[in-house]
């Protein structure tokens, strides 16, 4: 099937307060047909078991609501940094990004979004890139089934991950490619530089994605627009068509095949909006 004849998967970044099993329930409240979660608290770095129970639940409630692995992209902990500058942070992250991967495929999901890493100024960037790389391959070895998707970043701080050219380089040197993806975040992209506030720049900018990385590569997006300037280089999420980026990315998306069959994400600030931008996104696709 190629992707003209895929539906787009809309949805948003829901709650898995409870257990996981809830979240496709807040994402079918939505009128979704796509979701993100996180499958333990993203703040901490122990977490319990998934359960027997809440595995068969969450499967079970997805096949119900229509949700395929496809459609749904779980976000790792924010406190992994597989580029980390320290030996022993290093491993730790790693461990933790193995286990992620590990609750993924209990859950019957075919992917992992995360965050490239952080090179801390103690490293340069591209012994850094090197790690999250190495780290990359080390969890692929020990897992099945999981796509490793990596996030495009707004270049805070000492966030990796925030051109193109970076992305391009970690895939280079991860060894099976047919389990490695890539989420381009809106707002992220936009705050790193890349412009994207009419159809003519949209254009661009996704030509120089195709260029540098590939669309074969893309397997979800986070849509977002943002509360900060082009390339103010700081991570600052807003509703749809209220930030500096504005509609017309959203439209271009919605009209452009290679981002059909995809999970495309909602992480905009205001909850009680997702139901309704996720309907302005679907009108978007057949006006
Ligand atoms: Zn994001
Ligand atoms: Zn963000």
């Amino acid at each position: 099937m190629s992707r003209e004849d895929t539906p787009y998967f809309i949805g948003a970044h829901v709650s898995a307060s409870g257990g996981v099993e809830n979240a496709p329930l807040n994402a079918h409240k939505l009128n979704a047909n796509a979701f993100a979660l996180f499958t333990k608290n993203q703040r901490r770095w122990e977490a319990k078991p998934l359960t027997d129970k809440s595995i068969h639940l969450f499967k079970e409630r997805c096949e119900l609501l229509g949700f395929s692995p496809e459609q749904i992209l779980p976000h790792d902990s924010y406190l992994i940094n597989l580029g980390h500058p320290d030996a022993i942070a290093l491993d730790k992250s790693r461990h933790a990004f193995i286990d992620e991967m590990q609750r993924c495929g209990q859950l019957g999901l075919c992917y992992l979004n995360f965050h490239p890493g952080s090179h801390l100024r103690e490293i340069s960037e591209g012994e850094s890139l090197q790690r999250v790389a190495n780290s990359i391959n080390m969890a692929l070895n020990v897992t099945q089934g999981v796509k490793a998707v990596i996030e495009t970043t707004a270049g805070q701080g000492s966030n990796l991950g925030y051109s193109f050219e970076q992305i391009a380089e970690i895939i280079e040197s991860v060894e099976d490619k047919s389990r490695i993806g890539v989420c381009i975040d809106t707002c992220h992209i936009f705050a790193a530089g890349y412009p994207l506030q009419t159809f003519d720049l949209c254009q661009a900018t996704f030509d120089e994605f195709e260029k540098t990385v590939g669309f074969n590569f893309l397997s979800g997006m986070h849509l977002n627009d943002s509360k900060v300037a082009l390339g103010a280089r700081v991570d600052r999420h807003h509703s749809l068509g209220q930030g500096e980026i504005g509609l017309d990315v959203f439209r271009f998306i919605m009209k452009d095949a290679r981002f059909r069959g995809i999970p495309l994400i909602l992480e905009t600030i205001d909850d009680t909006l997702w139901a309704d931008e996720i309907q302005l996104l679907r009108q978007f696709s057949v006006q």
